[in-house]
């Protein structure tokens, strides 16, 4: 149900948890945290209330999503909550929304000798992105969401490179433009704290941030988007 990536120079776990506290209003039943640490990731995940930020620590790095899930394929559980990550735990991905033909593209995946771990819809994008995993992260989430139906805001993480790929379709999206830093969450209150800078996805946007900065496509053309700045006394 909610929905945040972080890039920058903080412990990414921190700022991902607090994040999540300002979605909180949202609803949820279960949330976690993925953080790229090293080649490899650490993850959380939590039935309930999120509680006090500072009694966390996933992993030390400063690239990681996080989720506040509402259950829609699958009960409220550990397994179930997100970030779901693939067989070998290299990719991690958080969902809002639901993919509609997950049925089918999971007993694809488990014919092919993927293993799941969970009863949700999203597992099978991390199986479907670890298929087409080539070296370049956003190619992968592009030719997996290819195959989705329903409705999907997506971030998604590779525990080798230093970046977060989302995509925007018929689930609000919005990246946090800060000095040095990104934020990506499902709506503008999770990024107030750290920056007032905002871009609104479009529906079929493809988001590429790493230290270098953001960049956007959509429809496989590179688009840009307006930067809006919010007044801080929302
Ligand atoms: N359909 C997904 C699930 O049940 C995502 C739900 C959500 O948006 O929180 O895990």
């Amino acid at each position: 149900c909610g929905i945040v990536g972080y890039l920058g120079f903080r412990r990414a776990d921190q700022v991902i948890i607090s994040a999540l506290k300002r979605l909180e209003y949202r609803g949820y039943d279960s949330w976690g945290v993925a953080v790229k640490h090293g080649d490899e990731l650490g993850l959380i995940k939590r039935v309930g209330a999120i509680g006090e930020v500072e009694g966390y620590s996933v992993a030390e790095g400063s690239v990681g999503i996080g989720h506040t899930r509402w259950a829609t394929h699958g009960k409220p559980s550990e397994l179930n909550a997100h970030p779901h990550t693939d067989c070998r735990g290299k990719v991690a991905v958080v969902h809002n929304g639901i993919i509609s033909n997950f049925q089918s593209l999971r007993e694809e995946l488990e014919s092919r000798g993927h293993e799941f771990s969970s009863e949700t819809d999203t597992e099978v994008i991390a199986h479907l992105i670890e298929e087409e995993y080539r070296g370049d992260l956003r190619e992968a989430v592009m030719r997996a969401v290819e195959r989705l139906k329903g409705s999907y805001a997506i971030v998604a993480m590779h525990a080798d490179s230093e970046e977060l790929v989302a995509v925007r379709y018929k689930s609000p999206l919005v990246i946090g433009v800060g000095d040095g830093e990104w934020l990506i969450a499902s709506d503008v209150p999770a990024v107030l704290d750290y920056t007032n800078r905002v871009i609104y996805l479009e529906d079929g946007d493809v988001v590429k941030l790493w230290s270098d900065g953001l960049r956007i496509w959509n429809g496989g053309k590179e688009v840009e988007r307006k930067i809006v700045t919010i007044p801080w006394s929302i």
